[in-house]
């Protein structure tokens, strides 16, 4: 930025800040995430350090929330202002905080004490005589909103205090709303056809502005309490902690993960664990708040005009961001399954950079109502796939129409788009669909099937491309040269490729018969099969009640190898791989594929191929995990008939990936979560 720019700039991001400010603050409905509102005060703040002369009295650098209060609630004069925080967003900023509180105190400070960052809406509670008569929102941290009958519907909050109340008590704490009533308050709202709200916050802000407080007692919100505001008649206090004890003994609600720490490493770690387990909590926060423990020395470092310098927020990276919906596009599957998915203007949430998130089928696009050319809202956390909540309606452009679903499949056959009424999902039904051959050889040469280093998903379409394979088998009629013919082989990886090629000859029956493709057919009953025929061959030829009778096969997976196998193109496949020197017979069961190395599975309900202890062991043998609770760290959550309600709710609300019994067996197979190309727990084609 030139210095001749910066007075636009600064002027465009006061306006800026206070249009979302008013968005936010006021009508409880953000139009940008809250990683991307950062954004724009740190850009004013960097501006307004090197530009001094530019800084305005009312800029928002130096405010605390919005200005206008709503005109529907009376206003409350904070006695004592309620300020905001100041921001780090990473271990150099903290360190330069300790180092600033250090100076103003010219000594060290004499400890700290850490807090959850609790994602709600800060408040102010007023009690006199030991009986609760006022609530206040932040406002502008002067003035704020009476909201008294709202609050006063927090079955969290006491009515009456303890015995030895003081005269005045003013207690300061954040409303939130629990996890598990955001959940069920979205499942109410969309049972009525009313669009979802976007995350808790703005759930629990939209819940206390209510004019019918029976509403705001429906929504079951809550609160923490973590600061004294006015006391008249109270103990006297030297350190933050002993308010915090006094709040308990009061009755008030008091965070149990907050923690006395005495030095700057041990806040560290803190926040660490905090960023790490943040979805172990049944609320949301986002970061770590810190604060000088003894009183007498935040008297010495006082305040700015917006925030203490004794105490600092350390901002978690943002898990949700807004970006533009371009386009939404169909993939179409091994099993001829498609998905649609959105194609988005890349986005850093979660930690990577996300372009792509599944819609899933045709009913979830209905739901969310998002079409190209929306505003959305990107959610990612961690490892989880990303998600698309859903459109930021005021920013529609205008003429936008709902989206529709392809009516034909976008390969180049271009065959009619089949749903079966009372299904989920649209399909192309045309065998020689170039898109599905795609994703058959895919699903052959992964992992947990054939095991084909070096041929994935970017490799095999070069291959289709140049016309070199039509079915799986075809990859063991490839020479070097044609290989040679490909953008990015050289002799080494060419021989590389053809080596691991070669080398899958030799794979384990259960493999190779998973990686046929069969319908139904995964891991479990392919062991089963090949203990008991003992080659390919035995296989193919039993007739369907031998194959039934087979542990852990039954009917409709025996009636699946039976249909496949009667067709044409199948058999003539199978031939192929036989001409090709395949081995049909090799029984080892023990070796697979470490396809879950270090993944956490969680199983829940009834799986009617599995047992839960071989589902387990499935899991485990591929060197996963299968805990029996669901964390942020879950990688998938598998759902039989009859789930526990709580691990359902918790994958939910954490973006856990949630699978059907076909997926799982994909899922043993590949390691692989649903990519956008295919739902997993699509039924494979015969
Ligand atoms: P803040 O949320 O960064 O921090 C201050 C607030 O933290 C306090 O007022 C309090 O409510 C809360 N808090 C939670 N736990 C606490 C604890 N243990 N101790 C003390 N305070 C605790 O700052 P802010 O001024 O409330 O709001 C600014 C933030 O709001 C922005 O950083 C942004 O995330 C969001 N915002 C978003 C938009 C948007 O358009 N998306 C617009 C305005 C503000």
């Amino acid at each position: 930025m030139t210095d001749a720019g910066a007075p636009e700039r600064a002027d465009e991001l006061r306006r800026l800040i206070e249009y979302h400010n008013e968005r936010y603050y006021a009508d409880d409905a953000p139009e940008i995430s809250d990683a991307d509102y950062d954004a724009l005060m740190r850009e004013l703040r960097v501006l307004e350090d090197a530009h001094p002369e530019l800084i305005t009295a009312d800029s928002p650098t130096r405010q605390v929330g919005a200005g206008a209060l709503s005109a529907a609630f009376a206003p409350v004069t904070h006695r004592v202002p309620m300020t905001s925080l100041d921001n780090s967003m990473d271990v150099s900023e903290l360190t330069a905080w300790g180092d600033r509180v250090a100076r103003g105190l010219g000594t060290a400070a004499a400890g700290f004490v850490c807090e959850l960052k609790i994602d709600g809406l800060a408040m102010s509670l007023r009690y006199e005589h030991g009986r609760f008569v006022q609530a206040a929102t932040r406002g502008d941290g002067r003035v704020g909103e009476d909201v008294t009958a709202n609050v006063a519907t927090i079955g969290a909050l006491p009515k009456r205090l303890r015995k030895g109340a003081p005269e005045v008590l003013e207690v300061r704490g954040e409303v939130y709303m629990p996890i598990t009533s955001f959940d069920a308050l979205n499942e109410r709202v969309e049972a009525l056809g009313q669009p979802r709200f976007a995350n808790p916050r703005n759930a629990a802000a939209g819940s206390l502005r209510q004019k019918n407080p029976a509403i705001t007692a429906e929504r079951e919100l809550s609160f923490w309490s973590y600061q004294l505001g006015e006391v008249v008649g109270g103990p006297d206090f030297t350190s933050h902690h002993e308010t915090l004890q006094f709040l308990a003994e009061m009755g008030f609600p008091v965070n149990p993960e907050i923690r006395e720490v005495q030095d700057l490493t041990t806040v560290y770690d803190y926040c660490a664990q905090w960023q790490e387990h943040r979805h172990d909590l049944g609320y949301e926060i986002d970061g770590v708040v810190i604060k000088v423990d003894d009183l007498a020395q935040r008297e010495l470092l006082g305040f700015t005009s917006r925030a203490p310098r004794w105490a600092i927020a350390f901002k978690f990276p943002p898990e949700e961001r807004t970006t533009l919906l371009r386009d939404i596009q169909i993939s179409v599957g091994r099993t001829g399954r498609t998905t649609p998915f959105a194609v988005l203007e890349p986005v850093f949430v979660g930690g990577s950079t996300v372009q792509m998130a599944t819609l899933h089928n045709e009913d979830q696009v209905r739901a969310k109502d998002v079409r190209p050319g929306d505003t959305v809202i990107v959610h990612k956390a961690g490892d989880v796939i990303p998600e698309v909540v859903g459109p930021i309606l005021s920013l529609r452009p205008e003429g936008s129409e709902p989206w529709q679903f392809p009516k034909l499949c976008p390969c180049p056959l271009r065959t009619e788009l089949v749903r079966v009424p009372g299904e989920a999902d649209t399909r192309c039904v045309e065998p020689a669909c170039p898109f599905q051959r795609d994703q058959r050889i895919i699903y052959f040469a992964s992992r947990g099937a054939m095991d084909i280093e070096g041929l994935g998903e970017r490799t095999v379409f070069q291959l289709s491309d140049a016309g070199l394979v039509v079915d799986p088998a075809d990859i063991y009629s490839l020479t070097a040269a044609q290989l040679l013919g490909l953008e990015g082989f050289a002799k080494i990886s060419a021989d590389k490729l053809l080596a691991a090629i070669e080398g899958s000859k030799e794979r384990p029956l259960p493999r190779l018969l998973t990686a046929l493709g069969v319908k139904g057919l995964g891991p479990s009953a392919s062991d089963a099969l090949s203990r008991k025929f003992g080659s390919l061959d035995a296989i193919l030829a039993a007739n369907e009640a031998a194959l039934a009778t087979t542990d852990g096969v039954g009917p409709t997976i025996a009636a699946s190898i039976v249909r496949w196998y009667a067709i044409d193109v199948n058999q003539r496949f199978v031939d192929k791989l036989r001409d090709a020197g395949v081995d049909f017979g090799r029984v080892e069961i023990s070796h697979v594929s470490p396809t879950l190395a270090g993944r956490a599975v969680v199983v829940t309900g009834t799986l009617s191929r599995y047992s839960r202890e071989e589902a387990e062991a499935a899991i485990k043998d591929r060197g996963g995990k299968s805990p029996g609770s669901v964390s942020a760290k879950t990688y998938a959550v598998v759902v039989g008939a009859e789930p526990g309600a709580s691990k359902l709710t918790k994958a939910t609300s954490l973006g856990v990936p949630i699978l059907g019994e076909d997926a799982f067996e994909q899922l043993l197979v590949t390691g692989e979560l649903p990519p956008v190309a295919e739902e997993p727990d699509a039924p494979a084609d015969g």
